[in-house]
């Protein structure tokens, strides 16, 4: 039988909308782990216990709502009615891209390699850690957000994303929340990658001419804006300091 589950509110670390699993398992008591630790982490599950419920589920939700409405998922092999395998073959063959992982007791290579040929993203094996899968769904979902983005019109420069159309930052795959301010600024630097600019030329871009105040001011937003995009603020890999003359991009 197929639950849909009332989706809870995003945890405070996932910023932005809460991504979408369909989890499909025919073992209860795995079914109720996977809800539940996923839904601790701040995702909206969805379940279905056999593989033509999630298969009609599937096409009917994309027939009313014309959009795929789900971000992952994840995928038993041996389920009864239509097997894991024959359903992410289905989906691949009728062009879903949407990321597959499969959790399976068979462990052996075959089944393995089976389950990634026909289009799966990603392998576990029951028994599996929850912290392992967890963190198997984390990268599934960043890699496919980072692949969402490069599609549209975006500045990219290594892991960082900027979509000047939806004023959004993508930061190694987690979306930052920036200030419109910080947003501008990183827009000018990534636009022009390695330009050296002065305090001031960044006021006249950023601020405009009719900026009152002193050039700290670049200094207090690049301080902001390194805290939010670098891995170490301290030893900055983005946004350098060229000393006697500004900053520059990578
Ligand atoms: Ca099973």
């Amino acid at each position: 039988m197929l639950s849909l589950d009332m989706p809870k509110s995003p945890s405070s670390h996932d910023i932005g909308q809460a991504s979408r699993i369909l989890v499909v398992e025919d073992e209860d008591l795995i079914r109720e782990m996977l809800v539940v630790s996923l839904e601790e982490e701040g995702y909206k599950v969805v379940t279905a216990a056999d593989g033509r419920t999630a298969l009609t589920f599937l096409q009917n939700a994309e027939l009313t709502t014309n959009e795929f409405p789900f971000d992952l998922i994840i995928l038993d092999l041996m389920l009864p009615q239509v097997n894991g395998l024959d359903l992410c073959r289905l989906l691949r063959h009728q062009g879903n891209p949407v990321p597959v992982l499969i959790v399976s007791a068979k462990d052996s290579e075959t089944d393995r390699v089976l389950g990634l040929e026909v289009g799966a993203d990603d392998y576990i094996t029951k028994p599996f850690s929850m912290r392992e899968l967890i963190a198997r769904c984390r990268a599934l979902l960043r890699r496919q957000r980072m692949g969402d983005w490069l599609q549209q019109s975006v500045l990219q420069y290594k892991d960082i994303i900027l979509s000047s159309q939806e004023c959004r930052v993508l930061v190694r795959g987690e979306e930052a929340s920036l200030s419109p301010k910080e947003f501008r600024l990183l827009e000018l630097f990534m636009s022009y990658p390695r330009r050296v600019w002065s305090r001031e030329q960044l006021i006249d871009q950023v601020w405009g001419a009719d900026f009152v105040g002193d050039t700290k001011t670049v200094d207090v937003h690049i301080r902001w804006l390194r805290e939010k995009l670098e891995r170490d603020p301290g030893q900055p890999e983005y946004i350098i300091t060229v000393r006697g003359f500004g900053y520059r991009f990578g």
